[in-house]
C-alpha cells in the first residue's frame, strides 16, 4: 500500500491510497496535524451528494490497510496529531477494523474520532462507548423523506436519534461531549426552514452539539451548495436557539477537503471525477 500526493491547497494535501490489490481510496492530511483516512473502497450508504459512494461497495479495506494510512501519512506530516474515519465508506459496515485502528491510535497516542450515518443500532451502541476522541453522527435532514433521500441506506432518523436518546444518559459527561450531530446544508435541498427546524429541535432536545458543514459540489451529482446567506441564517437561529455550533472550517471549505468529495475505485487506473484519467504512480 502507498500513499500518492494528488493535490495541495493552502491547508490540506489529498492522497491517492493505492492499496496492494489495485484499488484506491482516497485521505486528505488537513493543517498537517489531522488525518482523514478512508475505511472502506466506495459505500453502501449510498448517499446521492457524495463522491465516495456513487461507485456503491466494493470491499472493506483491513485493519492492516487502515493503520498503514497513517503510517504512512507521519511521514508526510510527523506533527500528525488527529486520526479521522470520515472518507471514503460508512466506518460502522466495517466496524471490526475500525475498532482496531480507534485502539491501536489510542496506543500510539493519536486522537481517533470517525463519522457515521449510524451502521446498525447495535454497532452504533457499541461505538458510543469505545474511547474514541470524537464520533459525529451524519443526520442531514429533518424529517424522514429527506434522511430517505440523502441518507438512503443509513439508519432511519427516528431509529438513529432513539438510539442516541437511549445511549446518551448513560455516557459521562466528557463522552457526552464527544458526541455531536452533522448537518451538511445542501441548496434547494434540506436548507428550508421545515428541515433545519425539525432538525434543530430534535438536536436540542438531545443536548448535542452540531456541526454544520458547506457542501463542496463534486463533479457527479446535481447538488449545490447553500447560499451563503442562507447558511449564516441557520447558524444564527440555530444558536439563538441554545444549540452549540461549529461550522465548517477554512481547511473544509477547500475544494479537496470537504465531506463527501472523496473518490474510490476499485482498477489500476485514477480517476479523479474530473473526466481525465491518470494512471497512479
Ligand atoms: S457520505 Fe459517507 S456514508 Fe454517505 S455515501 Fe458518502 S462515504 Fe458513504
Amino acid at each position: 500500500m502507498r500513499l500518492i500526493p494528488r493535490s495541495s491547497s493552502q491547508f490540506n494535501t489529498k492522497f491517492a491510497v493505492e492499496l496492494d490489490d489495485g484499488a484506491w481510496v482516497e485521505a486528505v492530511l488537513y493543517r498537517k496535524h489531522t488525518l482523514c483516512i478512508s475505511s472502506q473502497v466506495g459505500c453502501a450508504v449510498g448517499c446521492p451528494f457524495c463522491a465516495s459512494g456513487s461507485r456503491g461497495w466494493m470491499r472493506n479495506l483491513h485493519a492492516e490497510e487502515l493503520i498503514a494510512q497513517v503510517q504512512q501519512a507521519q511521514s508526510w506530516a510527523p506533527s500528525l496529531r488527529r486520526v479521522t474515519v470520515s472518507g471514503v465508506g460508512e466506518p460502522l459496515h466495517n466496524a471490526a477494523a475500525v475498532e482496531t485502528l480507534l485502539h491501536w491510535c489510542r496506543q500510539h497516542h493519536l486522537a481517533p474520532s470517525l463519522t457515521t450515518t449510524g451502521g446498525s443500532e447495535e454497532k452504533l451502541k457499541h461505538f458510543m462507548g469505545l474511547p474514541h476522541n470524537g464520533l459525529t453522527l451524519s443526520v442531514h435532514a429533518g424529517t424522514e423523506s429527506m434522511r430517505r433521500k440523502l441518507v438512503p441506506h443509513g439508519l432511519s432518523l427516528s431509529r438513529l436519534f432513539d438510539t442516541v436518546e437511549q445511549c446518551v444518559p448513560r455516557l459521562s459527561r466528557s463522552r457526552r461531549r464527544r458526541l455531536s450531530l452533522a448537518y451538511l446544508l445542501i441548496g434547494d435541498g434540506n436548507d428550508d426552514a421545515e428541515q433545519t427546524g425539525a432538525f434543530s429541535e430534535r438536536a436540542r432536545s438531545l443536548g448535542l452539539s452540531v456541526y454544520l458543514y458547506r457542501f463542496n459540489p463534486v463533479a457527479h451529482g446535481n447538488f449545490l451548495p447553500a447560499a451563503e446567506k442562507r447558511y449564516e441564517e441557520v447558524v444564527e437561529a440555530w444558536r439563538a436557539m441554545g444549540l452549540e455550533v461549529r461550522c465548517s472550517s477554512l481547511a473544509r471549505n477547500e475544494p479537496n477537503g470537504g465531506c463527501g468529495t472523496l473518490m474510490a475505485q476499485a482498477g489500476r487506473v485514477f480517476d479523479d471525477g474530473s473526466g481525465n484519467e491518470n494512471q497512479l504512480g
